[in-house]
């Protein structure tokens, strides 16, 4: 038996990065209701965690929601069984048992995951890769994160740090990586990766190329200042982000020979690079997929946008809570 009420049932979704963390109420429906977003404190990730979450259960009746579970996606290597961080490159968590943290201040049940993991759960259930259970979805940004769905589950590995695309080697001879390898996808396909191929080009030669006219001069040129020169046809733009582009496919050529997904959502900032970036990922992509006779696959953007890692989490978080009811309710009959 439901009881009609007039709140809603929702939770509060987390996505913790290294430079802001961003939080919200989010209903089961998807909906996000309230919007929290400050600066992380680099120096105390749990601590700065509880007081978004805490703010964001305060103001809950604001908006008619009821708050009944607190998920949180966050940056590095996390436990998702016991909602812990084991490992942060960006970020200290004074406290790293941070589910537990959450759960002794606010009461209600928490699940702590990896931000890209939250994130395609998200895209899995409300976004561009809504109903499939074999779904990669790729956030590119200043790095690269990676959440897969094989059978309708999240893939975490062993120890919570499986699954990370952005590290996995397409030369070892390549540039280092902060992970502590050399020539990681990361290092030459995300945003970092755009800016710092574009600075070499640009020391190496064409001083004539209007992506200096947008950053000012070498040191300060960002991808998005090679994104906009690229649409208008600077050819130096163009040859870095489809260079960039083509490692991208390499690495999308490969989860398919791992994970064999139906869908593959882009997300992450650097996806506004555009065409001239997706296209060569698509293209080679297509090739390798082409030579190899496997199935075409579809390549995606995110259509949640900032958003997929918030709402992701929360749903994670409510999904968790139904999960739980269920297998209490299951035990009671049993018993
Ligand atoms: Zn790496």
């Amino acid at each position: 038996m439901t009881s009609v009420t007039m709140t809603r049932d929702a939770a509060v979704g987390l996505d913790v990065g290294a430079t802001t963390t961003k939080g919200a109420i989010v209903t089961r429906a998807g909906e996000v209701l309230l919007r929290v977003e400050v600066p992380t404190d680099r120096h105390a990730g749990t601590k700065s965690i509880i007081a978004v979450i805490e703010e964001l259960i305060e103001n809950a009746g604001d908006v008619d929601a009821q708050p009944v579970a607190v998920g949180v996606g966050a940056a590095g290597f996390i436990d998702a069984a016991t909602g812990s961080v084991t490992f942060s490159p960006n970020l200290e968590y004074g406290d790293p048992e941070v589910a537990e943290a959450v759960r002794s201040r606010s009461g209600l049940p928490v699940v702590v995951d990896n931000d890209a993991n939250a994130a395609a759960w998200g895209e899995r259930r409300f976004g561009t890769a809504q109903g499939t259970d074999y779904l990669a979805y790729i956030t590119l940004g200043t790095g690269i994160g990676s959440g897969f769905v094989v059978d309708g589950r999240l893939i975490r590995g062993y120890t919570g740090a499986g699954a990370e695309l952005g590290h996995m080697v397409v030369d070892p001879d390549g540039p280092p990586c902060p992970c502590g390898l050399r020539g990681c996808l990361e290092q030459f396909a995300s945003g970092t990766a755009i800016a710092r191929i574009a600075r070499a080009a640009l020391k190496e030669g064409d001083h004539r190329s209007s992506i200096l006219s947008f950053a000012g001069s070498i040191e300060n040129v960002t991808a998005l200042d090679v994104a906009k020169a690229a649409r208008e046809y600077d050819e130096v733009a163009r040859d870095v982000l489809a260079k960039a582009g083509r490692m991208l496919g390499v690495g999308l050529s490969n989860v398919a020979n791992i994970f064999d997904p139906e869908v593959i959502v882009l997300g992450g900032g650097a996806v506004r690079a555009g065409e001239a970036f997706l296209g060569a990922a698509r293209d080679q992509l297509a090739r390798m997929t082409e030579a190899q006779r496997r199935r075409p696959m579809r390549l995606d953007v995110t259509s949640l946008a900032q958003d997929a890692g918030i709402i992701g989490a929360a749903t994670l978080a409510l999904d968790e809570v139904v999960q739980t009811e269920r297998t209490q309710k299951r035990g009671l009959r049993e018993r």
